[in-house]
């Protein structure tokens, strides 16, 4: 790139130390303005080395921090590019000032994601390994945390280099037979191409099932918890969020009338949607009509159904099991340090779910079980962070779908017995599909698009 971008890459606030990037041909330059190391040194034109000083403003010779800073030569950094790390004392002024110094001094504020958009264009990693950063950075729990670190590690990147390997060469048998038509090689050719086709098919397809698991690991088990009023929601809530291993993290609800808070059940991240706040407006207890349950419960990926066990059921006991029925649900028959226990054997509640559950949201009885239901639902089966790659965004996921149409429409026309150019013609698109994930086919709007979610300094 032409220009030398500067950004403070530490989140804002005070903290013990602070850290200003620069990254462009005339970092070390700008750096040599504002930067007198103690000892005086020559910059080494290779790898890296850090040396320590203090950053002046050379208008006024005014120390303003004594700094380490770490020289990176091209090409061995993040950028590819030469590139500075100032590392400050963390307070916000002292930041400001150094980076508006290496401003004054020739470099540009770079735009959010920038580092990493460098990175990308100047082909050190692809696209998809670029926005793991931001997804390793908003990580929500540890396997979330996982996935992300293993997709910079390239590992959906090559899965799909391996995938394109292939098609690569389905596609030198093709040219071959289209150059040298008095071969008569297409049936072999047909047939390679089916079995090539039919193995690409089922792996685009196992990445594209993890998605459901990669969506959970990033947004969480959307889940909600109905009940009547007085069956025990808040007191549930209160008893899931006051955990010491319930990690909780404030979340912004997507409606003004629920609040949402993610919870981190051992290892599964749970974002609970919070009804209960639905309830109280001007200190009359305002129920969530059926309607409203029923909207929330269909996109729901987890139901948690709680009733006052000490009672027998009534009307709206029965419309919380109609809306339950047929949906990922966990039945909780609560207060059970009142009464053991009325709704046991009940038929209604009996056929609604396969997971029911005796607790006391009061004193905490049972809430390990629940803890244990939870994880057994979607640990064990669902979410296999060893077996390598799990799909955590939904461009990726959109792409290998489309990619699987290709393959589909591929084999189709092998089957019809196009002429080979035909069939030619989405092999090329499968190809074209996989390679917008990896960035090599993908247009500006889409890079601008995903850097600018990305935080300054990154
Ligand atoms: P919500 O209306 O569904 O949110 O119910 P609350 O959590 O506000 O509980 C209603 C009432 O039942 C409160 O007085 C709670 O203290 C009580 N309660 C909730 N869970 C239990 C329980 O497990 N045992 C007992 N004895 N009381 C409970």
């Amino acid at each position: 790139m032409e220009n030398t971008i500067a950004a403070i890459s530490t989140a804002t606030g005070n903290g013990g130390i602070g850290i200003i990037r620069l990254s462009g041909k005339n970092s070390f330059e700008i750096i040599k303005k504002i930067f007198v190391p103690f000892k005086a040194t020559t910059f080494e034109k290779k790898g890296y080395i850090i040396k320590y000083g203090y950053i002046i403003d050379p208008t006024n010779n005014q120390k303003i921090d004594e700094v380490l800073v770490s020289f990176f030569v091209a090409p061995k950094s993040y950028t590819t590019e030469d590139m500075c790390e100032i590392n400050s004392h963390g307070g916000t002024i002292v930041l400001r000032k150094i980076l508006e110094l290496c401003l004054k001094n020739g470099a540009e504020l770079a735009e959010p994601g920038e580092f990493t958009k460098r990175a990308f264009l100047n082909g050190r990693i692809d696209l998809a390994q670029a926005e793991s950063v931001i997804d390793l950075i908003n990580s929500k729990s540890e396997n979330e945390a996982k996935a992300s670190i293993n997709q910079l590690e390239g590992y959906l990147s090559n899965k799909i280099k391996n995938i394109k390997n292939k098609l690569l060469d389905i596609m030198a048998d093709i040219e071959a037979n289209i150059d040298y038509p008095e071969y008569d090689i297409e049936d072999v050719t047909n047939n390679k191409m089916q079995v090539c086709l039919n193995e690409i098919k089922d792996e685009l397809i196992k990445l594209s099932k993890s998605f459901e698991n990669g969506k959970i690991l990033k947004e969480g088990v959307k889940t909600i918890i109905l009940g009547k009023p007085n069956a025990g929601k808040s007191s549930l809530l209160n008893t899931i969020l006051k955990e010491e291993r319930a990690i909780v993290s404030e979340y912004a609800g997507t409606t003004r009338d629920t609040i949402e808070e993610f919870v981190n059940i051992k290892g599964i991240p749970l974002k609970l949607i919070d009804t209960a706040g639905i309830r109280k407006t001007e200190d009359k207890i305002e129920e969530i009509g059926v309607n409203r349950a029923l909207k929330l419960a269909e996109g729901a990926d987890l139901i948690i159904a709680i009733f006052d066990a000490s009672k027998d059921l009534d009307e709206e006991d029965y419309e919380i099991l109609e809306i339950i029925k047929n949906k990922n649900s966990i039945i909780l028959l609560n207060k059970i340090d009142i009464d053991d226990i009325h709704l046991e054997n009940n038929e209604k509640i009996c056929s609604s779910s396969n997971n029911i559950l005796k607790i006391s949201a009061k004193n905490g009885e049972g809430i390990d079980e629940l803890y244990d239901l939870i994880e057994k639902m979607y640990s064990n089966n669902e979410i296999d962070m060893n077996d390598g790659v799990v799909i955590t965004n939904i461009r990726h996921k959109n792409q290998i779908d489309k990619a699987i149409n290709s393959v589909e429409e591929a084999m189709n026309s092998i089957e019809n017995n196009f002429p080979i150019d035909i069939i030619s013609i989405p092999i090329k698109q499968i190809l074209i599909d996989l390679s917008v994930i990896t960035g090599e086919d993908v247009s500006e709007d889409i890079i601008n698009e995903i850097f600018s979610k990305f935080c300054l300094g990154k």
